[in-house]
């Protein structure tokens, strides 16, 4: 079997664009409206001789209890259930967020290995920018560009090491 891979986060955080960078796809759908990966959707990394499921998701809004929301949340509660380890993606430009926060806490809740991404950091040379993200208490933050491929080998050789 071979080990799968869940991206999560808000939307608009680029998991789609990590997604196709992660299997050289233009599968997923990429896209300047938040939250327009509704589903799960599939794909195939290969980091030299390992491969890899990757899952992308919707965007998580772990209390929504209605509509699509709460379908996006449910979703993404299964592609955490099913993954073999977590990338939880944040925007490093945005900073933390109320709903960053949630999604922590439940991801620490979880006790599965989990990942903390630092996405659209391409130009960030300054560590306090991303000290920040240190609060969510999930350990290091990988400063990652999936625009620009920057960081992303290296956090999912992290991640599969995590296995
Ligand atoms: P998702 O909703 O989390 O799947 O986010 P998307 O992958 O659809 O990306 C949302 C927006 O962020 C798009 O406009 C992307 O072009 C942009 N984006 C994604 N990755 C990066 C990055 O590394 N740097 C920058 N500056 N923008 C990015
Ligand atoms: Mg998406």
């Amino acid at each position: 079997m071979k080990p799968v891979v869940a991206l999560v986060g808000r939307p608009n955080v680029g998991k789609s664009t990590l997604f196709n960078r992660l299997t050289k796809s233009r599968d997923a759908i990429v896209a300047d409206y938040a939250g327009l990966t509704r589903d799960r959707h599939y794909g195939q990394g290969r980091l030299g001789r390992r491969e890899f499921i990757v899952v992308d998701t919707g965007g998580f809004e772990p209390t929504a209890e209605t509509g699509i929301y709460h379908e996006m949340a449910k979703q993404t509660r299964q592609a955490v259930a099913e993954a073999d380890v977590v990338l939880f993606v944040v925007d490093a430009r945005a900073g933390i967020s109320a709903q960053d926060h949630e999604i922590a806490s439940y991801l620490r809740r979880l006790g599965k290995p989990c990942l903390l991404v630092a996405n659209k950091a391409e130009g960030m040379h300054d560590g306090l920018q991303l000290a920040d993200f240190y609060e969510l208490g999930l350990g290091e933050v990988h400063a990652v560009s999936a625009a620009h491929g920057q960081g992303v080998r290296s956090v999912i050789e992290a991640a599969l090491d995590q296995i």
